[in-house]
Formats: structure tokens, sequence, C-alpha cells
């Protein structure tokens, strides 16, 4: 996946916001697009950082062309001194750019313990130049995938001002901003451009979703017939062999199994239910995920 930052304002030396003891909405949002990147490189990701000497919807453009998925612009706001807090952008109609705006405002919130403005449709933005203007935000408008403009913090407010220029929380910001890109990321199924299918369906261990087949010792093996003239192991003949027919007075076992041959639950890769071993929340989930998918009511992974 490649990831588009835009680092807000900087072109012809434009400053953006400029707080009270002087410092600059273009340096913050350098500053905070270099941390960012390097974290996403870190993560795994590609990372595409927009020109600086074009405006903000030819950014947008530049970076639909460099063939990100995903494009996040940084800014910082500006108001009274004491306006206070971040703020997430998408452009209205974009149902995956609203998501990745509240996926990363989220942690942003939680992480720095800052005021939540909420996320915001850019229908509703309206530059000072223009009240009446209807066209939302360029930078947004203009990229075609899941696009989210940050605002973080007010410049204008002392002690905000007085954060923004502390490299330890703009690190902080950026790890926020890469964890919530993953949580987004990992949740998208729109994906497509950069790796096709990759790590769309995702496997918890000892319960492996029946439709991924594929590896040796899974209980779709068990049930291929393959093996069954002379498998080297009881396990691959009888699902779940650790199962005691005589738990539970045997209910377990039929419970086991009748929820098994719904593809509901799964064994462990070796063909082993373990029937003690405890469940991660995680894995509760899942379970109960795969029960509503069974019935209909949520869509399947
Ligand atoms: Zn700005």
């Amino acid at each position: 996946m490649r990831i588009g930052i835009d680092a807000g304002h900087g072109k012809d030396g434009d400053p953006g916001g400029v707080g009270p003891s002087g410092l600059k909405e273009a340096d913050v949002t350098q500053s905070l697009a270099v941390e960012l990147g390097n974290l996403i490189l870190a993560l795994g990701h590609d990372v595409f950082l927009c020109d600086r000497s074009l405006y903000a919807s030819e950014r947008a453009v530049q970076a639909s062309k460099a063939g990100c998925d995903v494009l996040i612009s940084l800014h910082t706001n500006s108001g009274s001194a004491s306006a206070q807090g971040i703020e997430a952008w998408f452009a209205h109609g974009n149902e995956e750019g609203k998501r990745l705006a509240g996926a990363i405002l989220g942690v942003l919130i939680s992480e720095t313990g800052a005021v939540s403005r909420g996320i915001k449709d850019d229908a509703d933005w309206h530059p000072a130049s223009d009240p009446n203007w209807t066209g939302g935000m360029g930078v947004l408008r203009y990229f075609p995938g899941p696009a989210v403009l940050l605002e973080l913090l007010f410049i204008s407010n002392p002690q905000e001002e007085e954060l923004l220029r502390s490299g330890e929380y703009l690190k902080k910001c950026a790890h926020a901003i890469a964890l919530g890109l993953l949580d987004f990321i990992n949740s998208w199924k729109g994906r497509s451009r950069a790796d096709p299918g990759k790590g769309e369906r995702e496997e918890l261990p000892g319960f492996k979703d029946p439709g991924s087949g594929g590896s040796s010792g899974s209980p779709e093996d068990l049930l291929s017939g393959e093996d069954s003239g002379g498998g080297s192991s009881p396990s691959r003949l009888d699902p779940f062999p650790d199962l005691s027919p005589t738990l539970w007075e045997g209910k377990a076992r039929r419970i086991v199994l009748a929820l098994y041959d719904l593809g509901i639950i799964t064994g462990y890769e070796d063909g082993t239910f373990r029937p003690d071993q405890p469940i991660t929340r995680m894995e509760a989930v899942s379970l109960v995920y795969r029960a509503l998918n069974y019935l209909g009511k949520v869509p399947a992974l």
C-alpha cells in the first residue's frame, strides 16, 4: 500500500497559521510529515511525500498519479487564543475517507488526550474568502481514494502552540496517526491498487476461516480423504481426537461437531480442538462474528 502525505502549506513560503510566539504551521506539518513517513515505512508500507511547490488540489492529483492508495494532509488549526483540539475532515460522500478520518481521530484523541472536535464533512467547510463556498477542500476532492485532512491543535492557542513546538509531541501524534491508518487499512475492503487481496482475509490462530484453505493439517484436509488409505495420524480420520466423547456426557462433542459442520468453528492446524485451551478476546469476537455471518446478520470477511 502506498500512502501519500501532504505537509500542509509551504508553497512559495506560505507559512500557514502562525502562533503567538512565531511558530509556523508549515514548519510543524513538515516535521510531522517526516516523522509519520518514517513510521509508515517502518510498518512496511510505501510513502509518497507531496511536492510543496504545488497548490493543495494539485498535490492531491499528484499523489493519485503517483499511485497512492490513501492521502493524509497535515495541518494545524488557527482561530482564537482559547480555541483547542483536533478535528479530521473528509470529502463529502467519500465513505472510506470518512472511515479513515474516524479511525485516525480516534487514536489521536486517545493517545494525546487532546479535545476532540470530531470528524467533519468538507461540504461544511468555507474558506474565509468565500463564506458561500460549497466546493469542499481541493486536497480531499481531487484525490479519488480515501483522504483525510487533519487539523492538529490550534497554533493560535499559546498552550497548544507550545505542544506543537515539541518534537516529542509530534512523535506522539505521528505514532497515533500511523496506528489509526493501520486500523483503517486492516479493515478496508476496497484496497486493491498496490497489493490486491493481501491481508484481506485475516486468520486467527486456532480459528482458521474454513474458506481460506491451504495449509497442511487444516480441518479441510481432514475431510478431503486424501490420506484415508493409511494416514499416519489418527487425527486425519477423525476431527478433534482430543475432544473426549464422554465430556459433558457426550454433549460437548456433539455441539462442537455440529458447529464444525456449519463452518462456525474450526480446529487448530494440527486437527486438535484443545477443549481446555483458554480463548482470547479476539478469538471470542471472531467466533461471534462467524456465527452472525452464518445467520446472515453481518457480511463475510
Ligand atoms: Zn493549514
